[in-house]
């Protein structure tokens, strides 16, 4: 078996200063983490595909105002800039995050051809995006992108998102409101940044499920929800395609959040993942501590090759 991974360098030129915490050497770390593995040789390491107006930005173009683009691409051709207090752009800052929806569909294209899971190892990360705000370190809404993009070029009929990065997917829930077609399920440490995703938030035609989680809480707790909550959300909608917003920041030594979760774990709720539908396109968001991540990433794709 081998297992593909969407990625390319150019990732790294969304510049965000030394003291960021999402920062180009989270990619880095994990690009030599998994060529380190014992089975790095059944990797396949894709270059997305080039962006172009009629795949990557029809594809935006579903999700995002035009005046949203025509924003972050302003504040990019003009050498950079904040677009809030902690999410900034660089000169190619617009040209990755583009970049890195294109790997997201080659990553929804690759799975439903082959019936099989890849990862998307892309930056910046998405969630936090809504369709006309960028805002969380996150520039465009790629797994929104994505899931839209699955149902319009007929390679799914029903697509279900799980976002396991810590912080709530408020862009994904934006983007996702009032289709039926998509299903988007949130697990997230709370209260805590952005604020969004309580549990009697369930959007306006109830296709989200958020689970507000408590600081501190461990795999014991994730697991009771996945089994009372979240197989049966997915199980009613059966979907014929799972996006995961991969967020590695719930473990317990990133800086940025209170959960206990450990890399290993991530290797069981990816075997959650597989279990529900063998079509599972895992994409980067958060996970700020090298180590962690880099481990975590190693421990889904393991995951998926033993499955
Ligand atoms: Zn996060």
């Amino acid at each position: 078996m081998v297992f593909p991974i969407l990625y390319s360098d150019r990732f790294l030129d969304h510049q965000t200063g030394g003291m960021h915490p999402e920062r180009s050497s989270r990619l880095t770390a994990t690009v030599n983490a998994l060529k380190a593995t014992p089975w790095a040789d059944q990797l396949e390491w894709r270059s997305p595909s080039p962006v172009t107006a009629e795949r990557t930005m029809a594809a935006i173009s579903r999700v995002h105002t035009p005046e949203y683009c025509d924003l972050i691409a302003g504040i990019a051709e003009g050498g950079g800039g904040m677009l809030d207090g902690d999410t900034l752009l660089s000169t190619a800052s617009y040209d990755v995050a583009r970049l890195a929806v294109s790997a997201c569909l080659d990553g929804i294209d690759l799975v439903a051809d082959r019936n099989s899971p890849a990862f998307a190892l892309v930056r910046p990360p998405g969630h936090h995006t809504e369709p006309a705000r960028g805002m969380g370190f996150c520039l465009l809404s790629s797994v929104a992108i994505a899931a839209q993009y699955a149902l319009d070029s007929g390679q799914a009929q029903r697509v279900a998102i799980l976002d396991w990065d810590v912080h709530h997917g408020n862009g994904t829930q934006a983007a996702i409101d009032g289709n039926p077609a998509i299903v988007f399920c949130s697990l997230h440490q709370f209260p805590h940044y952005p604020g969004t995703g309580r549990a009697d938030d369930r959007g306006s035609i109830g296709n989200s499920l958020n689970i507000p989680m408590p600081m501190g809480a461990t795999i014991e707790a994730y697991r009771t929800q996945f089994e009372t909550k979240v197989r049966p959300f997915f199980t009613e909608f059966q979907p014929d395609l799972l996006i995961v917003s991969a967020g590695y920041d719930a473990n317990r030594d990133d800086m940025l959040a209170g959960i206990e979760l450990l890399p290993e774990d991530f290797g069981e709720l990816t075997r959650f993942c597989l279990e529900l539908t063998p079509k599972v396109l895992f994409v980067l968001e958060g996970g700020y501590n090298l180590p962690s991540l880099s481990e975590s990433v190693v421990a889904t794709i393991e995951a998926c090759l033993k499955h």
